[in-house]
């Protein structure tokens, strides 16, 4: 799996376009600054992706920051990056919703969460406001959440509102371990009181994808020709496997090489690397 045989590198030379996870993929964050760290050649392949006048997006399934603010972040660690090249799963959501015609939603989320939908005109609706014809519950990082917010959202969706979010994971890794993804708790107080349907707006899913090919200019038709890197085999390797798209994995991260056989199918990467400079060498 190490090896690039010319097959996978022709499949990689010739992608129309690469979204990259951030963790552990690109950078690593740095708890004492609270920035981030360019992992070692990943500001030279994105400058070479440039190059080649190929679209790219860095999308994180965070919600904690608008997505203009990380992308200050990556500029800071030495990244040449466009806000509107920076993706979270509130600019999937964003897209999808106006995609749907929905154009009131409940936010339970700051404004991390918020900011993406406000950018493209759809009414937010703070999370414990009076509020009818809210058409979606949408779920973000709230650790502050409080039970007149959870009171809320199930009368939302009680008066006919879907409930949505960026992301359904329960754990994620940080530098002091295992922490709790706010919007699974939420999401799980919310499906058992409502007992409703959940659609995760953010990776892996389908919609995050296409959101991602639609901002580049691309087409579902074009999935297969999308490359995407990132360390995490539910997220990212999980999002290639549901669309088409080239998986790449990253050992720099959650994948470790002595475990990935253990990986269901679904969640393999097609090529496990140990750095970025590898991809370069392929796409140069
Ligand atoms: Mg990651």
């Amino acid at each position: 799996m190490s090896l690039i045989t010319d097959q996978l590198a022709q499949r990689i030379a010739s992608a129309k376009a690469f979204i990259f996870d951030m963790d552990g993929t690109i950078a690593l964050g740095n708890a004492a600054s609270g920035g981030h760290e360019a992992l070692p050649g990943a500001i030279e392949l994105l400058d070479a992706i440039r190059r080649l006048g190929k679209p790219f997006r860095v999308f994180t399934n965070g919600t904690g920051k608008p997505p203009a603010i990380y992308a200050a972040g990556l500029r800071q660690a030495g990244f040449d990056i466009a806000d509107d090249e920076f993706m979270t799963p509130s600019t999937a959501a964003a897209i999808w919703f106006e995609q749907q015609g929905i154009g009131k939603v409940r936010v339970l989320g700051r404004d991390g969460v918020a900011a993406p939908l406000r950018e493209r005109g759809i009414e937010c609706v703070e999370p414990a406001a009076e509020a009818s014809g809210v058409e979606a519950v949408y779920t973000g990082w709230f650790r502050e959440f409080t039970f007149p917010d959870l009171e809320a959202a199930c009368k939302s969706i009680w008066d006919g509102a879907i409930l949505t979010s960026a992301s359904h994971v329960p754990f994620f890794a940080t530098a002091d371990g295992r922490a709790i993804g706010a919007s699974f708790a939420l999401n799980v107080m919310i499906q058992s009181l409502t007992d409703t349907e959940l659609t995760v707006l953010g990776k892996p899913s389908v919609t995050a994808f296409n959101s991602a090919l639609a901002g580049m200019g691309l087409s579902p038709a074009d999935s297969r020709d999308v490359v995407i890197v990132g360390d995490d085999p539910v997220l990212e390797i999980g999002m290639a496997k549901a669309t088409g798209a080239f998986g790449v994995g990253m050992t720099t991260g959650l994948m470790k090489r002595d475990t990935i056989d253990q990986l269901p199918p679904e969640q393999r990467p097609e090529l496990l690397i140990d750095d970025l400079a590898t991809l370069h060498a392929v796409i140069s």
